[in-house]
């Protein structure tokens, strides 16, 4: 016999998923909000317990219900690790962020000033114009080229990284520099900047290289 969930179960699932979908979030890590309904992960309408009961977009609902005979259907257990899965993220980061994984965190730097002086040093000073992140390796790529002490390892938005770089043979050209950060979001991310200081203006390019989404270890 169906047995509707109780509103209180019904409220709890719905606030728990916030209205994500567990196999959009399990198969393809989709956090967008979704139209959806209670799914029964034991397929039995008579056991609507809160542990029995999973918020699914109405393509999965459909899916996890039809169970075709020829490809392999989704799983209870299945069902139940990434729904368990998207409580935890939801609790631990909250939607807020949540939501935001999805698009990368911003990640940028532009050019404040640089200014090369007699003693060999070409004085960088980058500025944060996007999110918070902390840098876990700044070094630079060109040869000739050496960094000295940078700082500082975490830069706020708006907050500014100086980067004095020791020319070998100056006045310096085109420098190449390379960074790895870690975004708020906890993925470690690659860049290169490039500085032209004997272009006037200066020419500047910031170029994410790699996207590692490491936020899970
Ligand atoms: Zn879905």
């Amino acid at each position: 016999m169906r047995k509707k969930p109780t509103s209180e179960a019904e409220t709890t699932v719905l606030v728990s998923s916030r209205r994500r979908c567990a196999l959009c979030y399990g198969l393809r890590r989709d956090l967008g909000q979704k139209d959806g309904q209670l799914a029964h992960v034991d397929r039995n309408p008579a056991n609507s317990d809160v542990e029995n009961l999973c918020y699914l977009c109405f393509d999965h609902h459909n899916q996890y219900d039809s169970r075709p005979s020829q490809a392999k259907g989704f799983t209870p257990n299945e069902l139940r690790h990434y729904r368990n899965m998207l409580y935890s993220e939801i609790e631990r980061f909250g939607i807020d962020l949540a939501t935001h994984r999805q698009s990368s965190e911003r990640v940028f730097l532009t050019l404040e000033s640089n200014s090369y002086s007699s003693s060999g040093v070409l004085d960088l000073i980058l500025k944060n114009d996007g999110d918070p992140f902390n840098i876990q390796n700044f070094e630079a790529a060109s040869p000739g080229l050496s960094l000295g002490t940078w700082h500082p390892r975490s830069l706020s938005s708006g907050e500014l990284l100086r980067a004095p770089t020791n020319v070998a043979k100056g006045p310096p050209g085109e420098c190449i520099y390379h960074l790895k950060i870690r975004d708020r979001s906890g993925s470690t991310r690659s860049f290169q900047i490039t500085v032209d200081p004997s272009k006037s203006p200066a020419e500047y390019d910031f170029l994410e290289i790699t996207s590692t989404d490491s936020g899970s270890t």
